[in-house]
This record gives structure tokens, sequence and C-alpha cells, in this order.
């Protein structure tokens, strides 16, 4: 029996004035009991979100460093996200990937700090088209849940977001096939190189063009364990989604 579990992801998106609009709806609305809500806040905005989001809505920041403190310009750390009061962290996202170069590497460093620091982590992974057209899927999320095995002790503090790079932004969700496979062999996988408890365990959740009208049948999926969440959850139609399983 695994938690539902729905992630927001802002990304850079918003300001003071939508985010309140928006955290006022989710404090007010009938959220089902059952599902864990995570909103991930830009940076700047997290100890906004923590201060003013109902305390039974976690936040998470979208990335941070691999280190304490320092001579880091710019970057923050695990550190100085708890002490905003908060509990989560996006880590390894297709954009931080892709659009800014963190490797696998980078992003193993950062797992394991934020996890020694008591933050939970939201890990991503996730193949591009080229990948899923050369057939090479597998291959490459299991090689990037590997690096993620790598740096994990206790699986407790952590969830895996499977985010196909060509279903994040595009419009082209996954079919609830297609995410079932893949989320189904990902358990496997572990099963096989981790132990059968953190298999069973662990939440893997799905994340690309999630919406309200998509999100019942993605839900209904056994592997399906909830969501994360782009473009909609910046709309009122994250309540639909936080409530698919409901
Ligand atoms: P969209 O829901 O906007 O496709 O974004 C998905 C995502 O990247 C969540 O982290």
């Amino acid at each position: 029996p695994r938690r539902f579990f729905v992630g927001g992801n802002w990304k850079m998106n918003g300001d003071k004035k939508s985010l309140d609009d928006l955290i006022t709806t989710l404090n007010t609305a009938a959220l089902h009991d059952e599902t864990e809500v995570v909103c991930g806040a830009p940076a700047i905005y997290l100890d906004f979100a923590r201060s003013n989001l109902d305390p039974r809505i976690g936040v998470a920041a979208q990335n941070c460093y691999k280190v304490t403190k320092g001579a880091f310009t710019g970057e923050i750390s695990p550190a100085m996200i708890k002490d905003c009061g908060v509990d989560w962290v996006i880590l390894g996202h297709s954009e931080r990937r892709h659009v800014f170069g963190e490797s696998d590497e980078l992003i193993g460093q950062k797992l394991a700090h934020a996890l020694e620091s008591d933050l939970s982590v939201i890990a991503c992974i996730g193949e591009k088209l080229e990948e899923r057209e050369a057939g090479t899927t597998e291959e490459v999320v299991y090689a990037q849940t590997q690096v993620i095995a790598d740096n994990v002790k206790d699986w407790s503090k952590v969830v895996l977001a499977y985010e196909p790079v060509w279903a994040i932004g595009t419009g082209k969700t996954a079919t609830p096939e297609q995410a079932q496979e893949v989320h189904e062999k990902l358990r496997e996988w572990m099963r096989a190189n981790i132990s059968e408890a953190v298999a069973d365990s662990v939440r893997i959740i799905y994340g690309g063009s999630v919406t309200g009208a998509n999100c019942k049948e993605l839900a209904a999926q056994s592997d399906v364990d909830g969501f994360l969440v782009g473009g909609a959850s910046l709309k009122p139609e994250f309540v639909n989604i936080i409530n698919a399983r409901a």
C-alpha cells in the first residue's frame, strides 16, 4: 500500500500575487486525505510558500547544491532549504539535466548530500525522444536509477519520478500503458538490484503533460503511484489531479 503522491513543479513561474491565489485555492480545496501533496516553488519563494501553504501540503525546492555552505555564488544548500521549514527537494529534473547540463555524477552527489541533510528527495529520470525511438528507454532509465541507488541509503526519503523528456511541456502525455510499462520495469529492476522491500514500497510517480483530463486513467495503473505536474500544477485543475485516486 503505497501512499499516492502528487507533486507540483511550479518551475520558474508565478509571482507573489499569482502564487498567493494558487495557495488560497489549495488551502481551501477538499484534498483527498490519502494523497501526499508537495509543491515545488522557485527558491526565492520557498519561504513565502512554506509560510502561506497549509501545513498538510509539503513544499519542495527545485534544486540544491552538494555542500552545506561556501563560495558557490547563486546556489542554495539543503541546510538553507531546511532552515526555511521546507522538507523536500526535486533533483535530476530533465531541465536541470538538459538545459543546465547537470551530469549523473553531480545529481548523485547532490542526492547524497540532500539525504544526509535530512531532506526528502523527488529524484527524476526519463528518456529523450531519440532514445525511445532507438529502443533504449530501459537502458537509459536503469542507468539513471543506478546512479540514484548508489547514493541512497534510506529509500523511505525518496520518491522516483519517471518523466519522459518527450512528454514534458509538450502536451504529448505518455499513454497509461506506456507509463505503466516503464514503472513496472523500474520496480522489477529495483527488486533485482536493490531489494524486495524497496521495490514494493518506493513510490514511482509519472510526469509529463499530466492534466485534470488524463490523470484518472494514469492513476488507475497499478505501478503509477502519483504524479509530478508542471503546467497544470499552476491551475485550479491541480486539485483534480491531487484527487485522481479519490
Ligand atoms: P508538464 O506537466 O508541464 O509537462 O511538466 C512536467 C514536469 O516537468 C514536472 O516536473
